[in-house]
């Protein structure tokens, strides 16, 4: 098989004299051109292992890892220190992530999602008994949580790496020092951003005097970044646990000039990562295993998939592509149904109880059956209501709807058979709007994350708690669903994958899942199909791209609908029958996959 091409030159020979480890580090001399909105993508082909990231110089330095003797977690590590000065708007090391690992034989599931400061109330986004404007609670010290992802990887790598801890960071180091060329991306991201040129920092690195943002093809430097990531390279993740960059980061968050938050040295000193038990659900053919509570990704993709498949297909799931009204119908309700429970039910597992004790009874195939025969020929709209799949000793109130944005997702399948789906966020793009320069006073540095705003911002309903209410060192309810697929028979791998996209990321899965499963779709096949979500009230379909006889049919049904963007950022490695690999990247973003 021929090796993997990417459609874009990344071509170069320039050694990096600095560092001498097990692999020499070669900077792409020409950065890719991108493009915006949709761009058609190949699909990529691999004989043995790839990588898939949401920018092609992320993707090149998890392909010179692999290519160099690394495995699947040392490429993720070095992905994500691109990732941060690259792609800054989405994921770094200022926020928090999922990684799910198989090692060959087993999958373990790593949590390095972001937690509430000790001296946090349920109030922390309450303001006379209201909640704050959304906005005005992102970009903001309070919704900053205690990052997670440098704590996550270490661990990871302590369990799994290959190479030195120090040389994954070879890539990122080189290119915030080399400088590398602003993408159309960051280029829109920055301008259709507000509150970014407020801060201090940020104001000044990303924009000019007038406030014009960098433009595409700038060359972009980020000695601050270096600096921390050379100090992150030699010293491990006490580097930014401890000492001068965490005092940095306190600062910036007990300073902000309008609303300040709480966070302590002592919180982020005493920051764990924790590995959970992954949640493996059967699927016909196949076993699926993705991401426990803290996130209700996992929960809440195969409740969908759970319940579609107790559904008699009325007619074929696709039209001209397309998928047909009547596969979307049944889709749109299940979803439904299942957002209703994760909006119930699903939170920070040291903090709530699983219905009945045990999460897996919310995917129980009985109960999904119970739930399926809810659906009919007319859309329950917006009444859906939680299911019973076990006894709680607390009654919960629903959490009401919140928007979620931003995030990154990495898939890596390497030459030896491990295998890393990781998902990883800042949660909006550009965080909280903080960049912090670890107190360097160089140019530069790393945003800060507002997770914290995926926490209910009222903290109870009609008197009633909500589970993902804001508590003291707790973890923020998540969407992220990074999923790994397993042969139900033979326990091969079959595939990597996941998404961005705030609460879509669930039915961007979902039905990518689908896709690959039922309807023969190839990894890149997969991601392209139009998107079409419900959490509950009104149905978005992807803009511009369902003919007009499917939103009419829809409509018939019952559903309200409306059209916007809907920028997923799935990347897929799938695994082929003759065992060679074939990934895919979202048309919808500028990501790429490598791999030989
Ligand atoms: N913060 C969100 C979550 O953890 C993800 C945001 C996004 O993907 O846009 O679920």
């Amino acid at each position: 098989m021929s090796p993997v091409k990417v459609n874009v030159a990344l071509s170069g020979l320039l050694l990096v004299p600095l560092y001498s480890f097990g692999f020499s580090y070669e900077t792409p001399s020409v950065t890719p051109e991108v493009g915006s909105g949709y761009e058609e993508k190949p699909g990529w082909s691999a004989a043995s292992f790839a990588v898939a990231a949401a920018n092609p110089l992320a993707t090149d330095a998890g392909y010179q890892v692999l290519a160099n003797g690394g495995n699947a977690v040392d490429a993720a590590i070095a992905v994500q220190m691109v990732l941060t000065l690259v792609e800054p708007q989405s994921s770094g090391i200022g926020g928090g992530a999922f990684l799910m690992h198989y090692d060959g034989s087993d999958v373990q599931a790593y949590d390095g999602r972001e937690t509430a400061p000790a001296a946090v109330t349920g109030e922390l986004f309450m303001q006379d008994g209201e909640p704050l404007p959304f906005m005005d609670a992102v970009a903001s010290g309070l919704s900053v949580g205690v990052p997670g992802t440098v704590r996550m990887l270490e661990q990871a790598h302590k369990e799994h790496g290959q190479l030195a801890w120090e040389e994954l960071f070879v890539p990122a180091i080189t290119l915030a020092e080399e400088g590398f060329a602003v993408s159309q991306r960051l280029h829109t991201s920055l301008t259709s951003d507000e509150a970014l040129k407020n801060d201090p920092l940020a104001g000044q690195f990303y924009y000019n005097a007038d406030g014009e943002p960098l433009a595409v093809g700038d060359t972009l430097k980020n000695p601050a970044l270096a600096e921390i990531l050379r100090r992150i390279a030699s010293q491990g993740s006490a580097a930014l646990y401890e000492g001068e960059i965490a005092e940095d980061l306190v600062n910036r968050v007990q300073s902000h000039d309008v609303r300040p938050g709480s966070m302590t040295l002592e919180d982020i000193q005493g920051y764990q990562s924790v590995e959970r038990d992954p949640l493996c659900t059967p699927w016909q053919q196949w076993e699926v295993c993705g991401f426990p509570p803290p996130s209700s990704g996992h929960i809440t993709v195969m409740q969908i998939l759970g319940i579609l498949d107790q559904r008699p297909l009325l007619e074929a799931p696709l039209d001209n592509g397309v998928s047909s009204s009547g596969w979307l119908h049944q889709f749109l309700e299940a979803s439904r149904l299942a957002f209703a429970d994760r909006g119930r039910y699903i939170a920070d597992p040291d903090f709530v109880e699983a219905p009945g004790g045990d999460w897996t009874l919310m995917l129980a195939p009985d109960y999904l059956a119970s739930r399926s025969e809810l659906i009919g020929d007319t859309s329950m709209g917006d009444s859906a209501q939680p299911g019973n799949p076990g006894e709680l000793n607390v009654s919960w109130a629903s959490q009401p709807a919140q928007p979620e944005y931003g995030t990154s997702h990495i898939s890596i399948i390497d030459g030896d058979g491990n295998a890393v789906a990781m998902t990883t966020s800042i949660e909006q793009a550009f965080g909280s709007r903080i960049l912090a320069d670890g107190g360097t006073g160089l140019p530069g540095g790393y945003l800060l994350n507002n997770e914290l705003t995926d926490f209910s911002f009222v903290p109870e309903v009609d008197g009633e708690p909500v589970a993902n209410r804001v508590e003291p060192g707790k973890r923020p309810r998540s969407s992220m669903s990074p999923t790994l697929v397993f042969d139900g028979e033979t326990g091969e791998l079959v595939a990597s994958l996941g998404s961005p996209g705030g609460a879509a990321i669930i039915h961007y899965t979902a039905r990518t899942l689908v896709a690959m499963r039922d309807w023969g779709m190839n990894a890149q096949e997969a991601l392209n199909l139009p998107h079409a979500i419900t959490t509950g009230g009104d149905v978005y379909l992807e803009e511009g791209r369902f003919p007009d006889a499917t939103k009419q049919a829809l409509e018939a049904y019952g559903h309200t609908i409306s059209e916007r963007e809907l920028t997923s950022g799935l990347q897929a490695i799938r695994r082929l029958e003759d065992g060679t690999l074939f990934g895919g990247a979202d048309p919808r973003r500028e990501g790429v996959v490598m791999g030989d």
